[in-house]
């Protein structure tokens, strides 16, 4: 399956971006780089100032949002420029790609999961995890290791019916 995708303002980010790509590959999805017109999801990573003035909620401060509605990710530059303490992502690049993940899942229809089923061995976090809170704190998640994009069957279905639905093969 073949999506179109747009990215503006991630100029020091070429290598985040092709990991993105890399990873959606492996779960059967071309991300192609395209222009804002053509593209299905756009990402713009966004000043603190220009988040405030977008989203003014209290529960979405700090946070970058994808909305669902327009398929736009509107990334925190204050979080992509430092992971947030909150978080258990070590590595700062690791951080910057599950977030990017993450936010382009939302745009392809799939929400948060709330109610995580925990098990004895640490597994890893699943992608609908926010990122940009502690994993551990959720169950017993740790960050995937190596990067990879964590969905379970029921995600997956919900996801592809959605895009085929959307007229994409
Ligand atoms: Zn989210």
């Amino acid at each position: 399956m073949k999506i179109n995708i747009f990215f503006k303002g991630f100029i020091d980010a070429p290598t985040e971006i092709y990991k993105v790509q890399q990873l959606f590959k492996r779960i059967g999805i071309t991300l192609l780089l395209s222009t804002e017109k053509d593209a299905y999801i756009k990402v713009y990573l966004t000043s603190a100032k220009d988040m405030k003035r977008l989203f003014n909620e209290s529960h979405l401060q700090g946070l970058s949002v994808c909305d669902m509605e327009t398929r736009k990710v509107y990334i925190h530059a204050m979080n992509w420029e430092r992971t947030p303490a909150d978080s258990d992502i070590q590595s700062h690049r690791d951080y910057r790609i599950l977030l990017l993940v993450h936010e382009i899942l939302h745009g392809f229809g799939l929400p948060h999961i709330d109610n995580p089923v925990c098990s004895t061995d640490p597994e890893p976090a699943p992608s609908m995890f926010q990122p940009s809170k502690s994993y551990a704190r959720r169950g017993n998640f740790i960050v995937p290791k190596p990067l990879q994009i964590v969905l379970d069957d029921n995600e997956k279905k919900f996801m592809f019916d959605l895009l085929h639905s959307k007229g994409f093969k």
